[in-house]
């Protein structure tokens, strides 16, 4: 599913991951744990596609078969739009867009018709219980609401992997709670993939497996 190989990424003078190998299964649970600057989110971020990472000769990236650093910038923000789904501490809904609206998105990216984008945003936040709340814009949403609207965005094109970094951050312990058990319903019903950042040990706990990073290395990979 994902295979990373010798992954660096350096910021200036500062090399921030000093490469890093990864291998991902489908349906499999990880979460990245570890101090803050360790760089986790440049990771996610390099596995996500949304970063790219230095440029070496042994250095590889691939999503499910695809080589990802092949891709042009054209191919890449498709494959990311169509195949990857993102969930944020800050899930960066659109204010003046409705639940559904917001979750329809990356469907109209790929130019699925509206009819049917629309049917399935609605199932998806059904599923995830804001039936009612489909016509609410974010500021008339609780956090965890809102959060959930994200997890709806995430899933919209039934992506082969969620990236989610520090999606509890900002959510109370109950409705933190509620979000595990949401991730892993989500693994149990449609085999999907996660990768997620956190500091937030229960939810690091429920992966199938935990690695600790540290300045800019797995030590337990
Ligand atoms: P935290 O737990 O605090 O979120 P992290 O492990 O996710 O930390 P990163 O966000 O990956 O850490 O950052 C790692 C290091 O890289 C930090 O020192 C950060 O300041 C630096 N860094 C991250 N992004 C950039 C950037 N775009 N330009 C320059 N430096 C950056």
């Amino acid at each position: 599913m994902i295979e990373a190989r010798n992954i660096q990424k350096t910021f200036g003078d500062l090399k921030v991951l000093k490469g890093v190998d990864l291998t991902i299964e489908k349906g499999e649970i990880v979460s990245v744990v570890g101090s803050s600057g360790a760089g986790k989110t440049t990771l996610l971020h390099i596995l996500g596609t949304l970063e790219q990472p230095d440029k070496n000769k042994n250095t590889s990236l691939h999503i499910n078969g695809t080589d990802i650093l092949k891709l042009s910038s054209n191919q890449l923000s498709k494959f990311r739009n169509e195949q990857l789904g993102f969930i944020f501490q800050f899930h960066q809904l659109l204010p003046e867009f409705t639940a559904i609206e917001n979750v329809c998105i990356p469907a109209f990216i790929k130019k699925t018709s509206k009819k049917t984008a629309e049917k399935r945003a609605q199932e998806l936040l059904e599923y995830l219980q804001l039936g009612d709340r489909l016509h609410h814009k974010p500021g008339e949403l609780s956090g965890g609401e809102q959060q959930r609207v994200a997890v709806a965005r995430a899933l919209m094109n039934s992506p082969e992997v969620i990236f989610a970094d520090e999606p509890t951050g900002n959510l109370d312990t109950s409705t933190a709670d509620n979000l595990h058990q949401l991730i892993l319903s989500l693994r149990e019903e449609f085999q999907q993939t996660f990768v997620i950042v956190t500091h937030n040990q229960e939810l690091a706990d429920l992966a199938d497996r935990k690695l600790t990073m540290s300045d800019g290395r797995f030590l337990n990979e």
